[in-house]
């Protein structure tokens, strides 16, 4: 198994949280938004199993929701913390990056639920 900082690079980057070599994602470009979910079964490059049970990326919802939310009060506390108020303006600024940044939140979300299943989870670990 790969050291965990390595693994965690591996995932902000959307490779397998197993080995950090293998594409999650078959179409690795963000704007193809027809794409966006789609995944192989396995892992290219040293046969991790990605689709481990039906539904099982449901739970990449609730990354998801934890993920932005902690990123939109991360950005406004700053911004509070420096100016000391929070314009609506700059919050239509930020509400448009999260929505800008949908696709890496919806992939780096199922990368996240995929690495806490493979390096806590996941039974036995034979690859
Ligand atoms: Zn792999």
């Amino acid at each position: 198994m790969i050291p965990f900082r390595t693994a965690l690079g591996a995932v902000l980057r959307l490779r397998c949280p197993n080995c950090s070599q293998g594409n999650l994602f078959t179409d690795p470009n963000l704007l193809h938004l027809k794409n966006l979910d789609k995944m192989p079964h396995t892992c290219p490059h040293c046969g991790q199993d990605f689709k481990v049970e039906p539904e099982f990326y449901f739970g990449a919802m609730f990354i998801s929701y934890i993920l932005v939310a902690f990123i939109m009060f991360f950005i406004m506390g700053i911004d509070i913390l420096l100016s000391g108020y929070l314009y609506l303006n700059e919050l239509f600024l930020y509400l448009g990056i999260i929505a800008l940044g949908y696709p890496y939140w919806f992939r780096v979300s199922r990368a996240i639920w995929l690495f806490i299943y493979v390096r806590w989870v996941q039974p036995n670990k034979n690859y």
